[in-house]
């Protein structure tokens, strides 16, 4: 065996597992079935939490990236307005900050290939093999951080058909610098729109001379996503965010899961999940990047401890159910999924209405936005 540990997948989750035992030492080859920098559909929006997580100092970091001190919300044609005195948040473009983790493994130790699209995998007693399109490699464990469709997933992480899929579609335009500074204001700062029925919400969100736009939502088999994203596109419009004349890039879909019911298989013999692929994008902001990095450090960290010390691979899933919860709703959360849409859609009223409740409950717990330390 050449390779101790395969990584299926380079995005933050398989980029942040390789560096970190790539940094120790152990013999770590990433796949990926692209050629990066790749597309990524995601709104680009980092806290401050994922950023220390991977060791990324925002002043220090070389692409793109935008520091948020303000955020609006939008409800029912109400806007609260919420302002921090230090960025609680960040905009980076994901087709940058992807390919800079994945060269950062790579220049650590980590053997990167990508272009190579994983079609299985075999646990055996003494091994893995995973198969591409291309050949096989063998490796003791296999760690999947291939997203939403991981072969590893799909293969060992008992994916259930109940599982609760957030639906989103995205456009990314770039913007010439005349544009974006005829944008005045809007350009500093984010917007969110929650949607009627609480169901998921619709972003403007810019990152220097780029402008993300974006929608996401559960139960989207209904058919209503492209109600919903033309009916954002056109608040956006009325709210002097898009100007008439601005041609959006075209607008691309794509699907993740949510921790919320129906949780996966996050390790057993020789494998871990992290990530998307394990399912682990937080339930109501749909942050999944954070989520993707802190388990790529954990299931590092947990591999290391197997091939040193024989530790079982089960902590990692302990861990991650310690800090994401157990992917089932307990008492309370079956309780709240009962309450009537017209009494959920007062609290969200109140609760938007409050300066100090909004910067809480929505910014500091949901969103994980928060002030950085001075
Ligand atoms: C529209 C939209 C907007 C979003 N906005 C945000 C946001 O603003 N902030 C946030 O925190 N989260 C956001 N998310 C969620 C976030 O994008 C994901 O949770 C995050 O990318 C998960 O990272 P990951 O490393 O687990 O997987 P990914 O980033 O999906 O990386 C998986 C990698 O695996 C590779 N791969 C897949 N299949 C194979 C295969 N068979 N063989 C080899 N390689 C394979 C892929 O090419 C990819 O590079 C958004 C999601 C969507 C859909």
């Amino acid at each position: 065996m050449t390779h101790d540990v395969i990584v299926v997948g380079g995005g933050p989750g398989g980029s942040t597992a390789a560096w970190q035992l790539a940094r120790t030492g152990a013999r770590v080859l990433v796949l990926d079935a692209l050629v990066f920098p790749r597309v990524k559909v995601c709104a680009g929006w980092v806290t401050p939490a994922a950023l220390a997580d991977v060791e990324v100092d925002p002043a220090k970091y070389p692409l793109t990236i935008q520091p948020f001190t303000r955020c609006t919300l939008g409800f029912e044609g109400a806007r609260h307005v919420t302002r921090w005195r230090r960025p609680a948040s960040y905009g980076i473009l994901r087709r940058e900050f992807d390919h800079f983790l994945l060269e950062r493994a790579a220049a650590t130790g980590a053997d990167v290939r990508w272009g190579l699209r994983v079609t299985g995998v075999d646990v055996a007693a003494d091994a893995v093999c995973v198969t591409t399109e291309s050949g096989d490699f063998d490796a003791a464990v296999v760690i999947g951080a291939g997203g939403h469709r991981c072969p590893i997933a799909r293969a060992l992480g008992d994916v259930q058909q109940r599982e609760e899929v957030v639906a989103a579609q995205e456009s990314e335009t770039e913007l010439s610098s005349e544009r974006a500074a005829t944008l005045g204001a809007f350009m500093d700062a984010p917007e969110l729109f929650l949607e009627p029925d609480l169901r998921g919400y619709g972003w403007f969100f810019p990152k220097g001379d780029w402008i993300n736009i974006g929608i996401g939502c559960t139960g989207a088999a209904d058919g209503s996503l492209p109600r919903r994203r033309d009916r954002l596109v056109a608040a956006l419009r009325a709210n002097g965010r898009l100007p008439a004349d601005l041609a959006l890039a075209p607008f691309k879909g794509h699907a993740y899961v949510v921790r919320r019911q129906a949780p996966r298989r996050l390790t057993g013999p020789r494998f871990c999940l992290v990530g998307d692929a394990a399912g682990l994008a937080a339930d109501l902001s749909g942050e999944g990047i954070g989520p993707a990095i802190k388990t790529g450090r954990l299931a590092a960290d947990a591999v290391l401890g197997w091939l040193r010390r024989g530790a079982p691979l089960d902590a990692y899933a302990r861990e991650v159910t310690r800090l994401y919860g157990s992917g089932e709703p307990g008492w309370l959360g079956r309780q709240v999924a009962r309450v009537p849409d017209a009494v959920a859609r007062s609290v969200v009223r109140f609760v938007l209405g409050s300066a100090p409740a909004r910067r809480r409950i929505v910014f500091d717990s949901i969103f994980g936005m928060k002030e950085t330390a001075a």
